[in-house]
């Protein structure tokens, strides 16, 4: 129990949000033909923010040809240093308007505002960046003899948690490669998408290039189906992942799956156990455990069971979970009532199914949504907890006893987006790295990200890579 609380340390609201937001098409702010608004809503508090447009199959109709417009009358035929200098520009506004960016982030999604400050905002203005600097070197992308090509019309659908970082995964290296956009945030977290175009307007970005289009699945649905859309690149559930590739099938786009996950990670006996400890951590609490790539499912050497249970049964309890625009808050708010609604049901399926859970011991907001940093010990690899993806602060422990088994266990999954591993011993590391089927592993460490480092899975999480060179080829034509 801490002697000495904290005072309470909220960061000022003043960020600019405006009562109603139209599209943003053609770079001109336009009213929904559907004439349809709904409100985004901010988890923590569940007080409405602002009216957001409702995009129709007609409206996604005029982003799309504002975008193909774009695309053939300026934006693939610039000089691509010149694309460059509109993309620093972005990269810029981004920093220059951080603090707005990192509340609104965090009010319209529930996360603290230290994540949205120190890391999703500064590292989506990294990737702007890092792109720009690509977009006058494109032929180094490529092998000798090939010259770059954008594809086209890019459809780009971002989920919600988090709004920003995914949009600008997307955004910076389809610009950099010459290809024009129509954005579709998540219905819950609209508000940094627009900021964003609001921003293109502020740099001067040519009209129809960055188009913003907010609705729900259905508005994604129509970007999906609309058949002057080259490219769909796409962040989301598997499900929806599945029911993309499906309606894509034979038609000629091109298309990106950013999916689900459910990763191992593994700690061995020999690791740097308070380094290990800070790193499940992280793997499993930031962001609330909304994250494609969280460390879900512990497997821990069985002769350290214990002691890390000890260990993560205290640290939980130091855990300040409360209003996400605090700066001393580690666990903000669920998303949205119905992702709430989703982990307390599996969490419920985890006790029935037997395994033993530990929860922190704090006082949940009256309002709001909100899940307390949990773990389940006695997990067995059938459960449901141990297999699906549950996107909430709950992490499913597993023991092992030899490092065959580690590697057996952490594949037994249909996911593959990422791994990580804990152990005194390099050789361990990379024995054991190699055997891992996951897109990216980290050893030692967890949930470091650089731009410059592609990102992403196969089997059930997908195919496609963001970041890095990788990242680029996804937006070239070949
Ligand atoms: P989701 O329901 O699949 O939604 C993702 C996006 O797709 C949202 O913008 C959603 O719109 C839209 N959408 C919904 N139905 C659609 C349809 N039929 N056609 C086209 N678009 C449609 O996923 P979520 O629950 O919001 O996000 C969480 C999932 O994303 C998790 O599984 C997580 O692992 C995954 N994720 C993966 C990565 C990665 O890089 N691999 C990164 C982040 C998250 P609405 O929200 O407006 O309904
Ligand atoms: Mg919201």
């Amino acid at each position: 129990m801490a002697i000495f609380e904290y005072a309470p340390a909220p960061e000022t609201t003043k960020a600019a949000i405006r009562e109603q937001y139209g599209l943003f098409i053609d770079g001109k702010w336009t009213a929904p033909r559907t004439g349809q608004y709904f409100d985004t809503v901010n988890p923590a508090t569940e007080e409405p923010l602002a009216r957001i447009a409702y995009a129709g199959e007609e409206d996604v109709e005029r982003a799309v040809r504002a975008a193909r417009k774009a695309y053939d009358k300026y934006w693939r035929k610039m000089r691509p240093a010149d694309r460059a200098k509109y993309i620093y520009r972005i990269a810029r506004a981004i920093t220059e308007r951080s603090r707005e960016l990192a509340v609104l982030e965090t009010m319209d999604g529930g996360k603290p505002i230290k994540e949205s400050r120190d890391f999703d905002v500064p590292l989506s203005a990294a990737h702007f960046f890092y792109y720009a600097g690509w977009a006058d070197k494109l032929e180094w992308a490529m092998r000798a003899g090939e010259e770059p090509k954008p594809i086209g019309v890019a459809g780009q659908i971002v989920p919600w948690n988090f709004p920003l970082l995914m949009a600008a995964w997307k955004l910076a290296p389809a610009l950099a490669c010459g290809n024009t956009i129509v954005l579709k945030p998540a219905e819950t977290t609209p508000l940094t998408a627009l900021a964003l175009a609001q921003i293109a307007a502020e740099v001067d970005l040519p009209p129809g290039v960055l188009n913003v289009v907010t609705g729900d699945g259905g508005t994604g649905a129509a970007l999906v189906g609309h058949e002057d859309v080259d490219k769909i690149a796409f962040t989301g559930s598997t499900e929806v992942g599945k029911a993309i590739q499906r309606s894509t099938a034979g038609t000629g786009k091109r298309l990106t799956l950013e999916l689900g996950g459910k990763a191992a990670h593994i700690v061995f006996a020999d690791a740097p156990m308070n380094q290990a400890i800070e790193g499940v951590v992280n793997g499993i609490y930031f962001n609330q455990g909304h994250v494609c790539c969280a460390g879900s499912r512990l497997l821990v050497e069985e002769s350290a069971h214990e002691e890390i249970v000890v260990r993560l049964t205290d640290r939980i309890q130091t855990l300040r979970l409360g209003n996400p625009l605090d700066k001393n808050t580690d666990v903000g708010a669920i998303n949205s009532k119905m992702q709430l609604d989703k982990i307390k049901e599996l969490v419920g399926s985890g006790v029935d199914e037997g395994a033993t859970l530990v929860q922190q011991s704090c006082v949940l907001p009256e309002r709001g949504y909100f899940f307390p940093a949990s773990f389940f010990t006695n997990v067995q690899q059938s459960h449901r907890i141990a297999r699906e993806e549950i996107f909430g602060p709950v992490l499913s422990i597993l023991t092992f006893r030899t490092p065959e088994e580690a590697v057996e266990k952490a594949n037994n999954t249909p996911y593959g987006l990422s791994a990580g591993i804990w152990t005194d011993k390099g050789s361990k590391n990379m024995y054991i790295a190699q055997y891992l089927r996951a897109g990216v592993v980290w050893c030692n460490t967890f949930n470091q990200f650089d731009p410059s480092s592609p990102f992403g899975g196969y089997r059930e999480s997908g195919f496609g890579r963001e970041g890095g060179v990788h990242g680029l080829r996804e937006y070239l034509a070949h």
